[in-house]
């Protein structure tokens, strides 16, 4: 039989591919898992020989198998072009002993648009396929990285809309003109004279609120969601670790068959599940290396097998990895219980309820695969001061994290395997950080983050990216500025349902 998708919640609740793209999340509060793993033949002599764009079309074939192959290949072609500035989309870099994964030559120089820039034209093939005939919205409150990979990805793309709320004053002076500048004749840009959490609140109500949801069908939409959850952006995640292990075939740095070790950066936990699911298709993974900062829930997940949310919240120089509850996570809880959904939905209830929850020792066992640990904030500083110095590379502060970690598991457990460094934003998407890093000294709040760019080009002559040199002389765009309690007759507005 095909592959099809089913809640981590209700082994019952199964539906396609397209059908799980565009819901996003189960109705019942699961997430969508495959019914098994795809039996993919992974050559890797002969996936050396590819381009990133066929491994993508290899890879996504076996988990999305309702795309038929003309649709599938015109999603991959509209999402992995010129948009990005390094023709082999991910490069693989030699540093030092190990290899770094760069993940952010795309639109927003971050991680992020590796799925962002296909998710709208799965959906939009996906919705064809479902015979909707509405038009999607798109309606996101970001902090900053999220909304902009995303109006990024939709931007013109046809029968979409976009919408993106932000916190005026909760976003770096880079990430406002990144926002403000945005192109597209169906992206929304709106700035919030309130924080974050009342924004992603309020964006929640909006999605529930059935009369609105009426008022959009009546007008020909519906509501869409883009966060990462949704299998249309986890599916994506798993090419580049097929990618990787083959151009470290490429390179002749391992043959094929040698087990390398990975380490990620994690947040919500996406970036490393897809490398897990790499691992379950055949890619020789031997650790999977679960690297935290200050906010270090999952690192004592996986040392100790509680999960608790309960602790206090770091605002940290790594904030995509500020996060206490990673939903991603359900779906490898799902997979620890052997893939036991009454157990799984056990589980979350007591997160729900508790904050917390205990896994059995038979499912510590299984979760040996990861290895978990985090770099505070001085070790990720140093990190990236002595990697500079010593081999001339300049990380972000999440990729130092990453590699931090990579360093202490090494270091404790006298492995010495290959090892990929996820690196997963432009250290131009941090400078206040990585300048203060490089020079010894405190974040130069005073400084604006344009001059910052300057002096980071100057101190380490990394090229700026155009994405950021374009930003300077871009049109504003958008500038709305409202309250909160405003989102919902803007919305009304900006779709024209007055
Ligand atoms: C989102 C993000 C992460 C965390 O990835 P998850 O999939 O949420 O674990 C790490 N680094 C950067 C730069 C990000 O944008």
């Amino acid at each position: 039989m095909n592959l099809m998708y089913h809640s981590t919640r209700d082994d019952q609740n199964i539906v396609t591919a397209s059908q799980a793209i565009l819901q996003g999340l189960a109705t019942d509060g699961g997430l969508y898992v495959p019914t098994g793993m795809p039996k993919i033949t992974l050559d890797f002599d002969q996936l050396a020989k590819m381009s990133y764009q066929e491994v993508a079309y290899l890879i996504m074939q076996a988990f999305l198998p309702d795309f038929t192959k003309e649709e599938l290949v015109a999603c991959i072609n509209k999402a992995y072009d010129q948009k990005f500035s390094d023709e082999k989309v991910a490069p693989l870099k030699e540093v030092g002993e190990q290899y770094y994964l760069e993940l952010f030559h795309g639109a927003t120089i971050a991680f992020k648009d590796m799925a962002l820039s296909i998710l709208p034209h799965l959906m939009t093939t996906a919705a064809e396929k479902n015979k909707v005939d509405k038009e999607i919205v798109i309606l996101t409150a970001t902090s900053g990285d999220t909304g902009k990979a995303a109006m990024a990805g939709f931007a013109d793309v046809p029968k979409t809309k976009i919408i993106v709320f932000y916190p005026k004053d909760g976003v770096s002076a880079i990430q406002e003109r990144q926002m403000v500048t945005q192109k597209g004749e169906n992206t929304f840009v709106v700035a919030l004279d309130g924080n974050f959490d009342d924004a992603q609140s309020k964006v929640k109500e909006l999605f529930n609120d059935v009369s609105l949801k009426e008022e959009l069908a009546n007008h020909g939409y519906q509501f869409s969601s883009a966060n990462s959850i949704n299998i249309g952006r986890l599916v994506p995640q798993i090419v580049y670790y097929v990618y990787a292990y083959a151009q470290l075939v490429k390179d002749k740095a391992i043959k094929s068959g040698d087990q390398i070790n990975i380490s990620v950066p994690t947040g919500n936990f996406g970036n490393i599940l897809a490398g897990y699911y790499a691992k379950q298709i055949g890619v020789p993974i031997n650790r999977l290396i679960c690297a935290s900062n200050p906010n270090k829930v999952l690192s004592d997940f996986f040392q100790t097998g509680t999960y608790d949310r309960n602790r206090p919240f770091f605002v940290t120089s790594s904030p995509s990895m500020d996060i206490l509850i990673s939903s991603n996570l359900e779906r490898l809880i799902y997979h620890l219980t052997n893939d036991n959904s009454q157990k799984t939905k056990e589980f979350m209830r007591q997160l729900i309820k508790n904050g917390s929850y205990q896994i059995t020792p038979s499912m510590r066992t299984k979760a040996a695969d990861f290895y978990g640990n985090f770099a505070s904030e001085e070790e990720t500083k140093a990190e990236i001061k002595n990697t500079f110095t010593a081999q001339n590379y300049v990380e972000d502060p999440h990729t130092a994290v990453a590699a931090a970690v990579y360093r202490k598991y090494s270091a404790k457990n006298q492995d010495h395997l290959p090892t990929v460094i996820v690196a997963t934003a432009s250290p131009y998407k941090f400078p206040n950080v990585v300048v203060a890093a490089l020079q010894d000294a405190l974040p130069l709040e005073s400084e604006d983050d344009f001059s910052l760019v300057e002096k980071l080009h100057e101190l380490s002559k990394v090229a700026i990216p155009s994405a950021v040199t374009e930003l300077k002389t871009a049109p504003i765009r958008h500038d709305r500025v409202i309250k909160t309690s405003q989102m919902k007759p803007t919305v009304i507005n900006i779709l024209g349902l007055d």
